[in-house]
């Protein structure tokens, strides 16, 4: 039997699809960021079955899929508002809508997605072929629709309005037709049938496949994916060069690649002392080392937020003063249940004064979160604005990784957490209880909805502290690299 999940993956990668039904024992279960997302979902698809009152669930679809069809059939003679988990088979394919709601001409389908505004084409194929099974039901579909999240939704109450964190896309114009899922059909049939094929290995496509081990297995250390893009990587690949330092020094079409083609061959670090000089000219003290850690509730737990907000809960922020100067470290972790940028904006004026330089990896991210809270949050106009000028004062140290610094240990990135090990390998996350982003919104649901004792709430606030501290600190070490570089 064809689920619209196995047709989904089917879609997303004829590989996947094959492996899960001819070779299932490769796949790995999802981990526990995946399973989080799951169980989100699940939520979230309760929360839009409330918005049809007087709806019906039809249980157990997947355990006894005739018997819920036929559930279905009853339900839809009966002429109920809506279906919950609607089951319907066509031949071999089996399909769940999450709700089917009767229109007086016929019945919608409704997709419902915990995701937000953005409509990924694999929502496409799953609502196209829920629209075939339900049609060649005999059923008269009027219309399909996407039921998701509103993420510009700015919730002003401590209530949420339903009707507006929902939206509700009409996709009628988008579908496959008939005769193309037709077509598909008959290919999975033969994929299935025949030998296992090639997958098409791409960094984004594959990242979180539950494929992902077995498929990248005999990609060797240092491969061409690390800095080519994927389909360049799959072209060297196939011209016998699979690793960085295959390549012909000097080929490639830019100075950055080319230079990191050097690395890889020499395993001797580029630097570009010029180029790290003027970066180092644009800080002025003092030097703010600053990084949030946020939460990311998809339903707004405070007012004057939107779903799927990153808000900051904590921040460290290392201060130097004037060259040579010692470093004070300053930080800010909520407390309680209120909303925790207040207390995050009261600290950073506090400590944050109104000249000098702020530092952050990646600086987007904190640049847009002072922004946020200057725009969203109720606070005097002199504090907005303090807010907003501290944003502009924003030099961002991934920018020497990305060109004017790279190292074979940071593996073609330049994110933190492949930078430091490569020039602080002293300083390590391995071993820290929360060693990294995830982890320390993890450590944020249990603090907020948790039943924890005060030992573990101790002992979670300081590993969150140690976490967050040594984020800035690593910056630091990281700048000092850069200065005794040039
Ligand atoms: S890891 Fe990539 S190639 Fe392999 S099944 Fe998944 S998406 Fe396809």
């Amino acid at each position: 039997m064809l689920s619209k999940l196995q047709y989904t993956r089917y879609k997303g990668c004829p590989k996947h699809l094959w492996l899960y039904r001819n070779k299932k024992e490769v796949l790995t279960p999802p981990d526990e960021a995946v399973q989080k997302k799951l169980d989100r979902g699940y939520d979230i698809g309760l929360l839009a079955q409330k918005q049809f009152p007087g709806g019906v669930a039809v249980q157990n679809g997947w355990k006894n899929p005739q018997a819920a069809a036929a559930q279905t059939r009853e339900l839809m003679a009966r002429g109920v508002p809506a279906i919950y988990e609607a089951a319907f088979l066509y031949h071999d394919i089996f399909v769940l809508v999450d709700i089917l709601q009767k229109t007086p001409g016929g019945w919608n389908i409704i997709e419902v997605k915990s995701s937000g505004k953005n409509i990924n084409p694999i929502y496409l194929d799953d609502v196209s072929i829920q629209n075939y099974v339900v049609a060649k039901n005999g059923v008269s579909v009027e219309h399909c629709y996407l039921m998701h999240i509103n993420t510009d939704y700015f919730q002003t109450t401590d209530e949420t309005d339903w009707t507006q964190f929902f939206l509700r896309t009409q996709l009628d114009s988008e579908l496959t037709p008939f005769a193309e899922i037709e077509q598909q059909l008959a290919e999975i049939k033969k994929l299935l049938a025949g030998p296992e094929p090639e997958g098409v290995l791409d960094k984004n496509g594959c990242a979180g496949c539950e494929a992902h081990d077995y498929c990248w297995r005999e990609i060797p250390e240092g491969s061409v994916f690390e800095i080519f893009r994927s389909r360049q990587a799959r072209e060297l690949m196939a011209q016998g060069m699979p690793r960085v330092q295959d390549v012909p020094p000097g080929s490639c079409q830019t100075d950055k690649l080319n230079h990191w083609v050097e690395v890889y061959r020499t395993r001797q670090p580029y630097i570009d002392r010029a180029a790290l000089a003027r970066w180092l000219s644009r800080l002025k003290y003092p030097l703010y080392y600053l990084d949030f850690e946020t939460c990311q509730p998809v339903i707004p737990l405070w007012r004057f937020s939107r779903p799927y907000q990153q808000i900051p809960f904590q921040f460290s922020l290392h201060i130097q003063r004037e060259p040579g100067g010692a470093y004070e470290h300053r930080e800010y972790l909520f407390e309680g249940k209120q909303d925790p940028r207040f207390g995050c904006v009261e600290a950073l004026l506090r400590y944050i004064g109104p000249a000098g330089t702020l530092l952050a990896h990646h600086a987007i991210f904190e640049k847009s979160r002072l922004t946020e809270m200057a725009h969203d949050l109720p606070l005097p106009p002199n504090q907005s604005q303090a807010l907003l000028a501290m944003s502009e004062r924003f030099v961002d140290t991934k920018i020497p990784f990305q060109q004017d610094y790279l190292h074979p240990a940071m593996c073609g990135s330049a994110s933190i957490k492949k930078v430091l090990p490569a020039l602080v390998p002293e300083l390590t996350y391995e071993g820290m209880p929360i060693a990294n982003g995830g982890d320390a919104m993890n450590a944020f649901d249990q603090l907020y909805f948790g039943q924890l004792s005060e030992a573990e709430q101790a002992r979670l606030r300081s590993d969150l502290r140690r976490y967050c501290e040594q984020d800035t600190w690593a910056m630091v070490q990281l700048v000092e690299k850069l200065r005794a570089s040039i």
